[in-house]
């Protein structure tokens, strides 16, 4: 698996609704452009009504698009796309096995009745898989739509809010199951307003508005400035003093942990300027890249880490 193949590239991907009620045209999506490499995982972040389900449905194929391309090297997107909506709908009345087995023989899968067996398991339904849907809690329905979903091996596994009403449970498990679905090289678009799970899961984030992709954050790409963090055993005027020179980012509540922006050279700087200060320093870290403070920047809520 190299990290420089593209797994998913669309090109100017556009749509734009007609509305009878006001006679209007709502441009829902304008030339988005991205793609996505095997193995990744990329979150699809904004508000409500920002574009994140026309841009999907115009990938899989969903709603005809206006305009622009959708590239799975020369792969028909029906087939090398795997899909879970935000609320998956079963045959109720069917066992988890035969509801597996319907996707498997639609999608032409290889060995549909070994496969389906096989996904049951995998996906910790084991000793469940003859049990009809309707007798499954909220989180073996969820394991239940995954399984469903790369029954045919797709090279993208494209996601609607996956997170929303799960208990942290089972958030846990998802994120689990979706590790272990990038390590075999499956490439995932996730739709979610959890930051804190994009945090744990993802690789980049499009953070998306008004229907145009305004920003694309690869979250563990080196930064030339960075936000470090230092904790102090007591707060400290005077350590905040000594360290104006630096851009201050945040200091906590309690005065103890205060955040600067600078570049790698220069952390040792700051450790010395704080001690120098009489500061007592008890941790330094850099801190990590937060999906939510990103989504401040990016959207300007006001949201103070
Ligand atoms: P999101 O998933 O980010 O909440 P959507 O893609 O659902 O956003 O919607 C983007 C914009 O397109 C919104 O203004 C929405 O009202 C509009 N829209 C979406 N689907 C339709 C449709 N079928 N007909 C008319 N307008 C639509």
């Amino acid at each position: 698996m190299s990290p420089t193949n593209p797994a998913l590239s669309c090109t100017g991907l556009s749509k734009t609704y007609g509305n009878m009620f006001t006679k209007g045209n709502v441009h829902a999506l304008d030339k988005a452009s991205f793609s996505i490499q095997e193995g990744e995982i990329c979150g699809l972040v904004g508000p409500n009504g920002a574009g994140k389900s026309t841009l999907i449905k115009l990938v899989m194929g969903i709603e005809p698009k206006d305009e622009g391309t959708v590239d799975m090297s020369g792969l028909d997107p029906r087939v090398a796309l795997g899909y879970v909506p935000e609320r998956p709908t079963f045959f109720e009345d069917l066992s988890a096995y035969y509801n597996i087995l319907y996707f498997a023989r639609l999608t032409g899968a290889p060995d549909p009745e070994g496969t389906s067996r096989k996904l049951i398991d995998e996906f910790g339904l084991k000793g469940r898989g003859d049990d009809r849907v309707s007798s499954f809690s909220k989180g073996m329905k969820q394991r239940l739509a995954i399984a469903r979903a790369v029954v045919h091996s797709p090279k993208v596994l494209i996601m609607d809010e996956p997170f929303s009403g799960l208990d942290p449970g089972m958030m846990i498990e998802l994120r689990g199951l979706l590790k272990g679905l990038k390590n075999s090289g499956m490439a995932m678009l996730l739709s979610s307003h959890e930051l804190n799970e994009i945090d744990q899961l993802c690789d980049s984030i499009l953070f998306i508005k008004g229907g145009t992709i305004i920003r694309r954050e690869d979250l563990d790409a080196p930064r030339p400035r960075t936000a470090v963090q230092l904790t102090l055993e007591t707060p400290s005027e005077a350590v905040v003093g000594a360290l104006s020179r630096w851009s201050k980012r945040a200091v906590s509540g309690d005065g103890r942990v205060i955040t600067v922006e600078a570049s790698r050279e220069e952390i040792p700087d700051i450790v010395a300027e704080a001690v120098r200060a009489g500061g007592r320093v008890v941790e330094f870290r850099p801190a990590q890249v937060k999906a939510e403070d990103l989504y401040a920047e990016v959207f300007h809520t006001g949201v103070v880490t």
